[in-house]
């Protein structure tokens, strides 16, 4: 028997109350900036915000995680986080990685010995897409809004790409061509073994 959905009401708090749901807003202010990368976005209204929100990937039943079971895409892992890359195909950008820990948590219950982990690895994971001869940097993300199992996002801004600084780098990820699965498998390659010199493996067998 499967559990019951609950019913979903709107969102009633003093925020809620005041913003403007059902309203078209103006998006001019998102199409500017000193390197515009966007001519002209028009928003949908904006909708009923309704709780309680349905359910995240694994969070129901953390044995339906997908992020917890063995993947042909993880180029690194160690004994805590792995890194998983190509996910869909070749990406527009250099490279496109989630990083996750191995354990089914959420930020906000992870333990603290696990997290301590994270910042090193953050700055591993930094340094090796940029050994990436076309990176400048290396952006990361933290949404959590599809998968109830921690993961960030780490996304490789192409050197001189002013377009590409800041937020908008994601963006850009959905509208670049794929590059050339070589290519890709190259870049992959480099940010694996770059990692692994510092611990943990690259490809691993899961
Ligand atoms: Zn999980």
């Amino acid at each position: 028997m499967s559990a019951a959905i609950p019913e979903q009401h709107p969102a009633d708090t003093e925020w809620h109350r005041w913003a403007p749901i059902g309203q078209t807003l103006d998006a001019s202010g998102i199409v500017g900036g000193p390197v515009p990368s966007i001519r002209s976005i028009e928003m949908l209204p904006l909708d009923e915000m309704l709780v309680p929100e349905r359910p995240r990937g694994g969070e129901v039943d953390p044995a339906e995680c997908s992020t917890c079971r063995p993947s042909e895409f993880t180029i690194w892992a160690d004994a805590d986080w792995k890194v998983g890359a190509g996910f869909g195909g070749p990406t527009g950008l250099p490279f496109v990685a989630a990083i996750a820990p191995r354990r089914h948590v959420l930020l906000e219950d992870a333990p603290v010995e696990l997290l301590t982990g994270l910042g090193p690895l953050l700055q591993r994971i930094s340094q090796a897409v940029k050994r990436i001869p076309s990176v400048a940097r290396c952006h990361f993300s933290r949404w959590n809004d599809g998968s109830a199992h921690l993961h960030l996002w780490a996304y490789a801004r192409p050197a001189g790409m002013m377009q590409g600084r800041g937020a908008i780098l994601p963006y850009w990820e959905q509208v670049m061509p794929a590059m050339p699965r070589e290519l890709m498998d190259e870049y992959v390659g480099i940010v694996a073994h770059a990692l692994a010199e510092g611990g943990g493996a690259a490809f691993p067998e899961e």
